[in-house]
């Protein structure tokens, strides 16, 4: 809890009943599919064609006809290696939207033909106090990432949403609102909830000012959805020409970071402060344009240390220094309402299989407005890759 702010409207409790195994069988005697994908066969082999085995839906499973899939910087240090420990081969892709082909037995809740997502988790242990909390990314015994993660139930490693289909647990499927572009709303499953989520945690309303640090592909998801919840938004930018992008896509006002005289006329202006920058950076400079009892949320992990807090810039203003990943399911489920509500998407640019490589290229060259998305349908069928 942020001291000295409102308690955060409560999360919708998930419905975790005794954990259940996979249901074999799932009452029906359905075959699982092979699915054309596209992945990385070693950490310098670019994405290439792949097939991914799909199970039959279990008793609890939906099985979802992919149709678009956002492009995550995560999806580009996982293929590269630059996070270690990956087993290859590794389809990518956790901002997954398409609609249910199918779902066994025990499903009641998703239909065939629904519009749904899927976002960064597919699995987590759902016995421990996070998970009955309705925070499952921050499962106690680890939740089970979209791809490249071991398959706590049916064995072997998750495959992302790079794919023609996925087969996902009921409990970890979004409902996504028909009202929204279907290709616009895949980010919405990664970037979108990982700046919901802390300007939610901080009840951000009308008349609170919230800064928001970097202006890629979280930042300016965070300017859409501070605008949308009624706060005024100040982007912090290191490049000019980004200026006139924050400004059309709502800010209301920009600073230059590096401009000092800009940054001390916002001394004690802010209230939170989202900061989505992944490279190492010094946070004091920002601590200072923080009123009393304000908070800065640090979405982005930088690979290399970064320079210390200084404590005094915290005590004196009673400010909270904080980190938030992703959000739980409910949480996501409560974003993309909100969304549909305020008419929130991402700005996107359509991507097709053959283009992967390049856009990986210009997402680490920051060359984006501002995220790109697969159209899956320019995945090839599982018959012509074997011919390939
Ligand atoms: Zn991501
Ligand atoms: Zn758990």
């Amino acid at each position: 809890m942020t001291p000295g702010r409102p308690v955060p409207p409560p999360l919708a409790k998930p419905v975790y009943p005794a954990p259940d195994g996979p249901s074999a069988g799932a009452g029906t005697d359905a075959a699982g599919v092979l699915a054309a994908a596209r992945g990385a066969v070693s950490s310098d082999s670019g994405l290439v064609p792949l097939t991914v085995a799909r199970r039959a839906p279990a008793a609890d499973d939906v099985e979802i006809a992919i149709e678009f899939c956002g492009l995550c910087h995560s999806d580009v240090h996982a293929t590269r290696g630059e996070w270690g420990g990956k087993v290859y081969p590794l389809v990518p892709g956790h901002e997954i939207v398409g609609t249910v082909s199918r779902v066994g037995s025990a499903v009641t809740d998703f239909a065939v033909g629904e519009r749904v997502g899927v976002g960064c988790m597919v699995d987590s242990c759902r016995e421990c106090d996070s998970c009955l909390d309705g925070l499952e990314q921050y499962c106690e015994n680890g939740m089970t990432g979209t791809y490249g993660a071991k398959d706590r139930r049916h064995g072997g490693t998750t495959q992302g949403g790079y794919s023609s289909s996925i087969v996902v647990d009921r409990r970890y499927v979004l409902r996504v609102p028909e009202s929204l572009d279907p290709a616009a709303v895949a980010p919405l499953l990664c970037a979108g909830i990982t700046t919901f989520s802390p300007l939610r945690h901080f009840d951000v309303a009308e008349g609170d000012v919230v800064g928001v640090v970097g202006l890629g592909g979280l930042g300016h998801m965070a300017v859409k959805l501070a605008k949308a919840m009624g706060a005024k938004v100040v982007v912090f930018t290191t490049s000019g020409p980004k200026v006139a992008a924050a400004l059309e896509l709502g800010a209301d006002e920009v600073v230059l970071s590096r401009d000092e005289a800009a940054m001390a006329a916002a001394d004690r202006t802010i209230d939170l402060i989202i900061d989505t920058v992944a490279a190492p950076h010094d946070l004091n400079p920002f601590f200072r344009t923080l009123r009393v009892d304000g908070a800065l949320f640090q979405l982005g992990l930088p690979s290399e240390a970064m320079p210390p807090v200084n404590p005094g810039a915290l005590i004196r203003r009673r400010i909270a220094y904080a980190g938030s990943l992703i959000g739980g399911i409910a949480e996501t489920q409560e974003m993309l309402d909100f969304c549909a509500e305020h008419g929130v998407v991402a700005d996107i640019e359509v991507v097709g299989a053959g283009q992967l490589n390049e856009a990986y290229d210009r997402m680490v060259a920051g060359d984006v407005k501002y995220r790109f998305v697969l159209d899956t349908s320019t995945l090839q069928a599982p018959a012509e890759e074997a011919d390939a």
